[in-house]
């Protein structure tokens, strides 16, 4: 997160998709970091059951002070955190212990301002031209009402992230990640170690590609690789094969996610 430059004291909220120590035990050293860097603001963990009794472990058995509160919540599956600009909803993964995959989806954003439309009904230039944007109707020196709709276009939709954590394909995951402009999805083993994928509650490269395929996702990240690649082409071709729009993660990968077109 420092060489990312992510920031430690802003707005945070964690949201842990199981148990297992590769998804967890980052969050001791995340809490200690925080706290030496004064973060004062309230930091939101989300999770499956069990995420309680371990943040309350870290805290009554690691010996420093937290600067900030933490405030955790265990979750199931549907809507489980909404703010003004966006929800989260959390479906059931299929692994080898109860998990959880995560949609980010932003709320529709206010249509496309037309000035033009603005000018021909006499609103003059200025603060009323930001409530109108804003959403709100502005009433004119003249005592005429302007409603937003009359000089916005319509709504335009919000962007769509889905992140699998570990899982084998299901259909819970088809359906969280109908249309989703980017699926984050797990391929820990190669098409040829398919059975093992199965036995291990993980996933292949083809498996993730036909979830992306199914669902009308737009591109698809493959993570979670094991290291037993040195060079993860191979699963990268893999999945190409039925999901072009296919990369792979890596350390610091970023990615442009435009809008969609309404
Ligand atoms: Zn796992
Ligand atoms: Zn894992």
């Amino acid at each position: 997160m420092i060489q990312a430059g992510v920031g430690f004291h802003r707005k945070t909220k964690i949201f842990i998709t199981h148990m297992h120590g590769d998804h967890i035990l980052g969050l001791p050293g995340l809490l200690q970091t925080m706290s030496l860097l004064d973060r004062e603001k309230k930091l939101e963990i989300y999770g499956p059951q069990g995420i309680k009794a371990f943040v309350e472990a870290i805290s009554q058995t690691v010996r420093f002070t937290l600067t900030f509160p933490v405030q955790v919540s265990e979750i199931e599956a549907d809507l489980v955190c909404e703010e003004k600009e966006y929800e989260v909803y959390a479906t059931p993964s299929n692994h080898m212990t109860p998990g959880l995959a995560y949609a980010l989806t932003e709320k529709p954003r206010p249509g496309r301002f037309h000035p033009e439309k603005a000018k021909a009904l006499g609103v003059p230039e200025g603060p009323l031209w930001s409530k109108l944007q804003g959403g709100s109707s502005v009433k004119l020196p003249d005592g005429r009402i302007v409603k937003p709709e009359m000089v916005l276009g319509s709504p335009r939709p919000g962007r769509k992230i889905v992140y699998t954590g570990d899982t084998r394909p299901s259909e819970n995951l088809v359906k969280l990640a109908e249309n989703a402009d980017l699926l984050i999805h797990e391929a820990t083993f190669d098409d040829e170690m398919m059975e093992r994928a199965s036995e291990d509650g993980h996933s292949t490269p083809s498996q993730a590609a036909e979830t992306a395929k199914e669902a009308g996702a737009k591109r698809l990240v493959l993570t979670h690789i094991s290291a037993r690649y040195k060079d993860a082409s191979l699963l990268l071709d893999q999945a190409r094969k039925i999901f072009s729009n296919t990369e792979l993660a890596e350390d610091f990968l970023k990615i442009d996610l435009p809008f969609p077109e309404a």
